[in-house]
C-alpha cells in the first residue's frame, strides 16, 4: 500500500515544500535524496535513525520507507541508558545520521545522510506490509516499549485526522516537536507527505518560531501552548491560523481559555498513544470544549470498562478504563509478549490504561492514567487532573501535579506538587477545598522548582511521591 501518497503522486515542487530548522527542499528533491538512501540500505531489516530536528532525518525516514526497512528513531539527546536500551531492544543493524553529525553509533556502522546525494531514478514505495516503524513509548510509566506500526495503521490514522481536522494540501503545517514520537514524526512529518501541503518544522518549539512561520495548522504539546499563552505577542501572531492542535498530555483549561482570548482560536485536542496512534479527536465541524478530546476517528470504536472488565455506561459521569479498537492499532510490542497479553483482552480491543468518560453525545474526556491519576482515597475515586486544574486556577500556581501517596487509613491520600510564586501550603489546600468536594483537597502540598518532565513535556509522576 502507498503511505506517502502526496509525495509520490504529486510531489510539491515548491522549493520550500519541506522546511526543517530553516533549510528547505522540494518534494522531488526529498524523493530523490530518499531514493539515494534507499539504494544504500535496501535488504536490511531495521535501521536506527538519529532523529535530530533536521531535513536529514526526514530524508532518512522516507528513504527507509522506500527501501522497506523498518525505521527505529533514536532521540538525539537520549542518555546512554535510553540509547542503549533502544539499540539493543530493536536489534537495529545500522544507524542513519546526518553527514555532519559525529554520530555515536557505538559499535554499529553509520550510514551518513546528505542532501547532496540524489538518485537519478525515484523509487516507488514498496507493496507489502512489513512494519514501517518501531516507535518507543515515552517512558512516562516505565522503560520505553517498542511498538510495531504498519503503513496501514499510519495511513488510517492520517486519513482519520484529515477528516476530523479538514487537513488539506492547502495547509502549511508548523511545529517544532521531536521527530521520534507519534506526534512529531507520524503526524508532523508523514502527515503532510501523505495528505499534501507544506511543512515548516521550526527546529525547537519556541513561541517566536511558531509566531513567525505563518502556518495554517499548528501542532503543540501542552507545555508549548502554555508558553505561547504566556507570550501574548507570539499568541496574537496566530490569529490568522486555521487550526491549533494539542495532544500528548492534557491541555489545562486555563491554557485553552487563554489561547481563545488571545488568538480567537479554540484548540482542537486529540488523544492517542504510541500503540494506537491517534484514536479520538475534537473536530473542526463540531463545538470544541475545553478539557475534552472529542470523538473516535472514522473506523475507531471505543468503550469503557471497570476494573473487572464490566461495561461502564457512556453517560458523561461514569469513569472507566478506555478501550479502543480499529485500523490505527499497532501490530504488537517488540520483545514484550507479557505487555502484549496485558493490553489485549480479545476481539481486537486494546486496553489504553487511561481513565475516561464518554458523554451521551459521544464526546470523550480523559481523566488520566489508571495507574497514577486515579487516586483511591477512603472509598472515593479522585481524578488527579481535576485537582490539578483546581490548583492551576490559583494565580500563584504555575504548574501542578497531583498523585496518590500511600496512607494507612485511607489507602491513598491526595498529594500535590506545585511550582508556585509565593503561595503557602494551607492557602492552596483551602483554595482547592473551596472549589471541589472536601475529600478531593490535597493533604500535603510540596513546592518544587520544576516538575520532572520528559522530551514531550509529560510529567513523570513515577518520580514524584
Ligand atoms: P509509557 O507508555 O512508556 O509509560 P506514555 O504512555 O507517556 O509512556 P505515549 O504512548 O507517548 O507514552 O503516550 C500515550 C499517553 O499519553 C496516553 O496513554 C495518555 O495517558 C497520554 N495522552 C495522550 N494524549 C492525551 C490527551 N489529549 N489528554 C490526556 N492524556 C493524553
Ligand atoms: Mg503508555
Amino acid at each position: 500500500m502507498v503511505l506517502l501518497a502526496a509525495l509520490s503522486q504529486t510531489p510539491d515542487e515548491r522549493p520550500d515544500a519541506i522546511r526543517v530548522g530553516g533549510r528547505s527542499i522540494s518534494g522531488t528533491q526529498l524523493w530523490e535524496s530518499a531514493s539515494a538512501v534507499a539504494d544504500r540500505i535496501r535488504g536490511m531489516d531495521r535501521i536506527a535513525v538519529e532523529a535530530t530536528p533536521s531535513l536529514e532525518t526526514v530524508v532518512g525516514v522516507v528513504g527507509s520507507l522506500l527501501a522497506d526497512v523498518t525505521v527505529v528513531p533514536v532521540p538525539p539527546d537520549a542518555g546512554p541508558m535510553e540509547r542503549g536500551h533502544i539499540l539493543r531492544d530493536s536489534a537495529a543493524e545500522t544507524v542513519l545520521a546526518p553527514a555532519d553529525v559525529a554520530a555515536e553509533g557505538g559499535d554499529l556502522p553509520v550510514v551518513p545522510v546528505s542532501l547532496r546525494d540524489r538518485s537519478a531514478s525515484r523509487h516507488p514505495e514498496p507493496a507489502g506490509d512489513r512494519p514501517a516503524l518501531i516507535l518507543y513509548t515515552s517512558g512516562t510509566t516505565g522503560l520505553p516499549k517498542g511498538a510495531l506500526l504498519s503503513r496501514r495503521a499510519v495511513a488510517a490514522c492520517l486519513d482519520g485526522l484529515a477528516d476530523a481536522w479538514s487537513w488539506t494540501p492547502d495547509d502549511l503545517l508548523v511545529h517544532g516537536l521531536p521527530l521520534f514520537h507519534v506526534h512529531g514524526l507520524v503526524l508532523g512529518v508523514l502527515g503532510p507527505l501523505r495528505l499534501g501541503g507544506r511543512l515548516d518544522h521550526v527546529g525547537r518549539p519556541r513561541p517566536e518560531g511558531y509566531a513567525a512561520a505563518g502556518g495554517t495548522l499548528l501542532f503543540g504539546v501542552p507545555t508549548v501552548w502554555s508558553r505561547i499563552c504566556a507570550d501574548p505577542s507570539a499568541a496574537r501572531a496566530l490569529r490568522g491560523a486555521r487550526l491549533l492542535v494539542s495532544g500528548s498530555s492534557a491541555l489545562p483549561v486555563a491554557v485553552f481559555d487563554g489561547l481563545h482570548a488571545l488568538t480567537g482560536q479554540r484548540v482542537v485536542e486529540r488523544y492517542g498513544m504510541t500503540e494506537t496512534l491517534i484514536t479520538v479527536s475534537a473536530r473542526t465541524d463540531r463545538a470544541r470544549v475545553a478539557g475534552t478530546v472529542g470523538w473516535p476517528l472514522p473506523g475507531v470504536e471505543t468503550r469503557l470498562a471497570d476494573e473487572h472488565g464490566a461495561p461502564v455506561p457512556a453517560d458523561g459521569d461514569g469513569m472507566g478504563e478506555l478501550l479502543v479498537r480499529g485500523p490505527t492499532l499497532f501490530d504488537g510490542y517488540l520483545n514484550r509478549p507479557d505487555a502484549d497479553a496485558a493490553v489485549r483482552p480479545g476481539d481486537g480491543w486494546f486496553r489504553t490504561g487511561d481513565i475516561a468518560t464518554i458523554a451521551a453525545d459521544g464526546r470523550h474526556r480523559i481523566v488520566g492514567r489508571a495507574s497514577v491519576d486515579l487516586i483511591k482515597c477512603g472509598g472515593y475515586r479522585i481524578g488527579a487532573g481535576e485537582v490539578e486544574e483546581a490548583l492551576l486556577a490559583h494565580p500563584a500556581v504555575r504548574e501542578a501535579a497531583v498523585v496518590g501517596t500511600p496512607d494507612r487509613v485511607l489507602g491513598q491520600q491526595v498529594t500535590a506538587y506545585v511550582v508556585a510564586d509565593g503561595a503557602t501550603e494551607p492557602e492552596l489546600i483551602d483554595f482547592v477545598a473551596r472549589q471541589l468536594a472536601v475529600h478531593k483537597r490535597p493533604r500535603r502540598v510540596h513546592f518544587l522548582d520544576a516538575l520532572p518532565r520528559n522530551a514531550l513535556g509529560k510529567v513523570q509522576k513515577s518520580r514524584l511521591g
